[in-house]
């Protein structure tokens, strides 16, 4: 008699409040067996887009009023079912669910628990939008498979390393610890998982080399990682802070939200609007797709033209910034859609900087691939790369291995939150 094969799949959940992001993955080689989405939960427009990758399946899709993630989680189980890679099957290890927030407490991937639900829900004010929605996925998937072990893999973990210094904003103290005010940082296993592969793209173990990675998507965030650990990171108490995004203005002055209350008698709820939703590229020339304003700049777009070189000031001051705060660096790594695809923007962020050690070679940069690569001179002292994120990845490598390997479990004792 042959022993029962272990479980190795595992499934990664993505909750938004009104969405639901999944992929099944095999972790013996890391491949995809299905990957889907569930949109407009709880309209009547609901749909889900279904893949599966292995066994030349078609991509399914089925639309229709989906009322709420639990209803989402049982199509997406029936799907999945259709293609014999069922949520009952025993080749499941375990789900893992990627968590917005896990305030100061959560510093590694943790098993869920029901203390570890109330604590996600008592940072509830610190990231109103995203962990309501996180746990309720997290609670669906309890509920559907009670048996299994179920992770859940923190955006802010990986961010969790940053020394006070950084980690600080100069108020009063007092104030800052009883509001829990101070930077976390976010799209930390994007930053984790980029910073490692970069080191890898340099044949060499993420503690020998210090990273700054560029994360570009609709959000943006750089990270500055010194031998594997995050020492500094930009955005903050929310992700609205740092860089110039799609959609958020990043850094302003916080004079601005006083003035805007007292001078234009905006409310709270305005200004954040405006700062969240109506501000970064989308507020500067009024589109925050990348691609449409490069086009618009080939036409002669001046506004497009001013926004793609507000974006690209305010990511070269953060190089410039973290390249002081790591001393020496060894790469530099862009990712995410406009990261991974903009090479304009690769190219204007480090232009002039020669004197710094940071090259980039225009045919590189210019050349498609979806693997990483690098895109500087081989002189170059300082390399440049270009490295597709893989947070779904991340989260299932992350949950396999504390589901079977010998990593502590449960809450992380640390004092505060
Ligand atoms: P998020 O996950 O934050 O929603 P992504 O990482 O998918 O975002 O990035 C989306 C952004 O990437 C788009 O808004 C667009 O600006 C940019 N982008 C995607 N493809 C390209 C491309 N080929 N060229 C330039 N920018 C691109």
């Amino acid at each position: 008699m042959t022993a029962p094969q272990s479980p190795t799949r595992v499934l990664v959940l993505n909750s938004g409040s009104s969405s639901l992001k999944y992929q099944l993955l095999d972790m013996r080689d890391s491949s995809r067996l299905a990957v889907g989405l569930v949109e407009r939960i709880g309209e009547a427009t609901s749909r889900l887009v279904h893949t599966p990758l292995e066994g030349g399946g078609e991509r399914r899709e089925r639309t229709g009023p989906i009322a709420d993630h639990d209803a989402a989680l049982k199509a997406v189980s029936e799907e999945l079912t259709q293609d014999g890679l069922g949520l009952d099957s025993p080749a499941l290890a375990a789900i893992g669910h990627r968590v917005v927030h896990g305030g100061l407490k959560f510093h590694a991937p943790t098993v869920i628990t029901d203390e570890v639900i109330a604590e996600v829900e008592r940072l509830v004010p610190v990231a109103p939008l995203h962990n309501p929605a996180n746990i309720t996925g997290i609670r669906t998937a309890r509920a559907l498979r009670p048996d299994l072990p179920q992770v859940a893999v923190f955006d802010t973990a990986f961010h969790t390393t940053m020394p006070e210094a950084a980690a600080r904003y100069a108020i009063d103290v007092e104030t800052a610890d009883a509001h829990r005010i101070r930077r976390y940082g976010f799209h930390g296993t994007s930053h984790a998982y980029v910073s490692r592969a970069t080191a890898a793209l340099l044949g060499k173990d993420p503690s020998e080399v210090n990273v700054i990675v560029l994360h570009l998507g609709n959000g943006a965030s750089a990270s500055a990682v010194a031998g594997g650990r995050c020492v500094e990171t930009s955005m903050g108490l929310t992700p609205l802070e740092g860089l110039v995004m799609g959609t958020r203005s990043g850094d302003i002055d916080p004079a601005v939200t006083f003035h805007l209350k007292r001078v234009a008698g905006m409310s709270t709820d305005e200004i954040d609007a405006l700062l969240n939703k109506k501000s970064g590229l989308v507020g500067l020339c009024g589109d925050n797709d990348m691609r449409e304003i490069r086009r618009r700049i080939d036409e002669g777009d001046e506004r497009a033209r001013l926004a793609f070189d507000i974006y690209v000031h305010r990511l070269k001051k953060y190089i410039g910034a973290y390249y002081a705060v790591l001393g020496r660096v060894d790469a530099v790594a862009f990712t995410a859609g406009v990261g991974e695809n903009a090479a304009p923007v690769r190219e204007a962020a480090l232009a002039g900087l020669e004197e710094m050690g940071l090259v980039v070679d225009a045919g590189l940069n210019a050349a498609r691939s979806d693997t990483a690569r690098l895109i500087s001179p081989e002189y170059a002292r300082v390399a440049v790369a270009v490295v597709p994120t893989d947070e779904e990845l991340e989260i299932a490598r992350q949950t396999f291995e504390l589901v079977t390997g010998d990593v502590k479990k449960g809450v992380p004792d640390s004092p505060t939150a």
